[in-house]
């Protein structure tokens, strides 16, 4: 069930849509080794969100997954983008920030994996920086506060 604002993410190509609706929480990065592989870049940027916000529209079949020892990245079969996918054993939702078409009212409130990150990669100024990751209770916490709807 959707109510509210409703915001939209596709792939690159297209074929893959989601909407996510309710209050939307802050960004987070993680700028560990394995997140720069998967996205090819300094860091991930990711919104974690509850399942029951959180909507297909198109293109699940798509969905292609690789899952390693420590780590599950979900991606369109066609254009590589990163798909959203659910937190394992949560009734959450990771979401690839990238993806959403409308950024607007979004800011960073936590850089994860600071103390690894790689020599080139600026860190950016807003967010609590994390050396290591914190747990996953204690990150949720940090990324509703204050929220805006
Ligand atoms: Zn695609
Ligand atoms: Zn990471």
């Amino acid at each position: 069930m959707l109510k509210g604002s409703c915001m939209r993410g596709k792939c690159l190509c297209g074929e893959v849509e989601f909407v996510v609706s309710g209050t939307l929480p802050h960004i987070y990065q993680c700028h560990c080794s394995l997140c720069r592989k998967a996205t090819g870049s300094a860091a991930n940027a990711a919104l974690i969100v509850p399942s029951e916000n959180f909507q297909w529209v198109c293109g699940q079949d798509r969905i292609t997954s690789y899952v390693g020892t420590d780590y599950r990245s979900d991606f369109c079969s066609k254009c590589g983008s990163p798909l959203p996918n659910p937190l394992r054993g949560r009734a959450e939702y990771w979401i690839p920030v990238g993806l959403l078409e409308d950024n607007t009212s979004l800011e960073i409130a936590a850089h994860l994996h600071v103390g690894s990150k790689a020599s080139w990669d600026a860190v950016a100024s807003s967010g609590v920086q994390y050396q290591e990751a914190p747990d996953l209770e204690s990150l949720l916490k940090v990324l509703r506060q204050n929220a805006d709807t």
